[in-house]
C-alpha cells in the first residue's frame, strides 16, 4: 500500500555526501555584529583582523639579564643603568658597559645580546659573564607580525589564542556573525518530560535534553519548543508561533513513514521545500532537511542515537557555514582493536567507539540507534564509508570526536 509517503527504498536514500552538499549548499550567510572580547570566544570572525602596530613593537628582551654588546662577553662590563619593562632605556650601551634589563623591557641602543642573570657575577658594579649560550635574548622589533599584517582570517573560530591576537591589536570589539538560533521540539505521544510520571506506554523525552545540551556546547542559542504531539497541524502550529525567534527548526521524531509521522507534510504545509528525505546515513535514514525564506528545519529520526550523530556530523557543519565558518569535525587516527562486520553496505555507517591512550579504537557493545547508553561510554564515532562491510582488525581508521569546535578554520 502507497499513501503517498516515502518507503525509502534504496533509490530513494540520497547519498551522504549529496546530503552534505545539498544542506551546506542551502545556507546563507548571516550578519554581523561587534561583542565586548569577554563573550567573543566560541563565536566567529565577521572581517579579517589587520594589525595596527608591530610585533614586539621594539626590540625586546626575553630574559632578566644584562644587555650587553657581544663582542665584550669575554670582559667586565660596567652597569650604566637598569631598564625595567615598560620603560625606555636612557644611556647607549658602549665597549665594556652594559645594562641591567628585566624580560619585556626595550633593548638599549649599541646592545646586540642579553645574557641571562643565572649565566652572570656581579660584584661592585661590574658584571662578569660565566657562561656564553651563544643565544641573543632578544626578541627583534617586527619579528613576530608587521604592522598592516593579517593577524586573523574572516571565518575564523575564536579560540582564548584569537582572543588575545584580537586584545594585541586594540581590539576592545570584535567584529563577529550573528548565531543562528535554533529552535528544538520533539514529536511523539508517547513522551513525557523527565520529571513527570510515565505511564504504561510511554517514555522519557530524552532528545530534547540531548539537543539543547548540544547545542550549549556548540555555543549555539537554543529555544525548546516543548513535545509536539502526534497530530496533523501541530507542526505547521508551532512553527507558527515560533517563526519570529527561530532561525533554524530541529524537531526529533515524526519523520518517517508510520502513520503518525506528521513531520514532513506538517512542515510542507508551513511553506518548507523539502531538500532532502531519506538519507543514505545509518542512523539517520529518515533525515529531512528543508528550507523557507530565512529559515531552516532539520528533522532528525526519533532515535536517541540518531539525535546524537545527525547534530555533530550535518547539523552542526550547517549552523557553522551559516556563519561563514568551514567546520569540520575533530578526527583522529587509531587502530580498530577488533573485526567489525555488517549485512549491507549501502548507508554511511557510524558505530561508538572508545578510545585508548595509545592509540586503539574499541568497539564497545552497541544495539542500534535507540541505544544512547553506549555513547554515554564512547569517546567518539566511528564512520564505516558505504561498500564497506568489513574493517579488520589492527585497521587504521579515522574517529570523528564530538564535542566543541576546536579546529582554527576548518581547511
Ligand atoms: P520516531 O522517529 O518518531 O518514529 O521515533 C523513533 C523512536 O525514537 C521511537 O522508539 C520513539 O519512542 C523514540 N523517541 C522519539 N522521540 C524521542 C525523544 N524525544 N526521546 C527519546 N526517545 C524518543
Ligand atoms: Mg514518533
Amino acid at each position: 500500500m502507497n499513501d503517498g509517503k516515502k518507503n525509502f527504498g534504496r533509490g530513494e536514500l540520497m547519498p551522504f555526501d549529496e546530503v552534505m552538499g545539498t544542506i551546506l549548499g542551502s545556507a546563507r550567510p548571516s550578519g554581523s555584529e561587534e561583542v565586548g572580547l569577554d563573550d567573543a570566544a566560541g563565536r566567529v570572525l565577521a572581517a579579517d583582523i589587520v594589525s595596527d602596530i608591530d610585533m614586539p613593537p621594539f626590540d625586546k628582551s626575553a630574559m632578566d639579564g644584562f644587555a650587553c654588546r657581544s663582542a665584550d662577553l669575554d670582559c667586565p662590563l660596567r652597569i650604566v643603568e637598569t631598564v625595567a619593562a615598560g620603560s625606555m632605556p636612557e644611556k647607549e650601551i658602549n665597549e665594556g658597559e652594559c645594562a641591567r634589563i628585566m624580560t619585556g623591557a626595550a633593548v638599549p641602543r649599541g646592545a646586540d645580546i642579553v645574557v641571562m642573570v643565572e649565566d652572570t657575577e656581579e660584584a661592585d658594579g661590574t658584571v662578569r659573564i660565566s657562561r656564553q649560550s651563544g643565544r641573543s635574548n632578544i626578541c627583534f622589533l617586527g619579528e613576530d607580525v608587521r604592522t598592516g599584517d593579517r593577524v586573523l582570517e574572516k571565518g575564523s573560530l575564536i579560540r582564548p589564542a584569537e582572543i588575545a591576537v584580537l586584545a594585541a591589536t586594540n581590539g576592545v570589539t570584535a567584529p563577529v556573525a550573528v548565531r543562528p538560533v535554533l529552535g528544538i521540539a520533539v514529536t511523539g505521544d508517547e513522551l513525557a518530560e523527565p520529571g513527570q510520571p510515565v505511564s504504561a506506554g510511554m517514555i522519557r523525552n530524552s532528545n530534547g535534553p540531548q539537543l539543547i545540551a548540544q547545542a550549549a556546547e556548540t555555543g549555539l542559542p537554543a529555544e525548546y519548543l516543548g513535545i509536539v504531539p502526534d497530530e496533523s497541524g501541530a507542526v505547521p502550529d508551532l512553527i507558527e508561533r515560533a517563526s519570529d525567534r527561530i532561525d533554524v527548526f530541529i524537531f526529533s521524531g515524526g519523520v518517517s513513514m508510520g502513520d503518525y509521522d506528521f513531520v514532513p507534510g506538517g512542515l510542507e504545509e508551513a511553506g518548507f521545500e523539502l531538500l532532502v528525505h531519506g538519507a543514505a546515513i545509518k542512523p539517520g535514514r529518515p533525515l529531512l532537511f528543508g528550507r523557507r525564506e530565512g529559515a531552516w528545519v532539520f528533522g532528525l529520526p526519533g532515535n536517541p542515537v540518531s539525535v546524537f550523530v545527525l547534530f555533530e556530523i550535518i547539523v552542526k557543519p550547517f549552523c557553522f557555514r551559516l556563519m561563514g565558518h568551514d567546520y569540520r569535525p575533530l578526527e583522529v587516527t587509531a587502530r580498530l582493536d577488533k573485526e567489525f562486520t555488517r549485512k549491507g553496505a549501502i548507508r554511511t555507517a557510524h558505530v561508538p567507539v572508545r578510545l585508548t591512550p595509545d592509540g586503539w579504537a574499541q568497539l564497545l557493545d552497541y544495539h542500534g540507534s535507540a541505544h544512547i547508553h553506549a555513547y554515554a561510554r564512547a569517546d567518539g564515532i566511528l564512520r564505516i564509508p558505504s561498500g564497506v562491510d568489513t574493517l579488520k582488525e589492527g585497521e587504521e581508521v579515522r574517529v570523528i570526536i564530538p564535542g566543541p569546535p576546536r579546529l582554527a578554520d576548518g581547511k
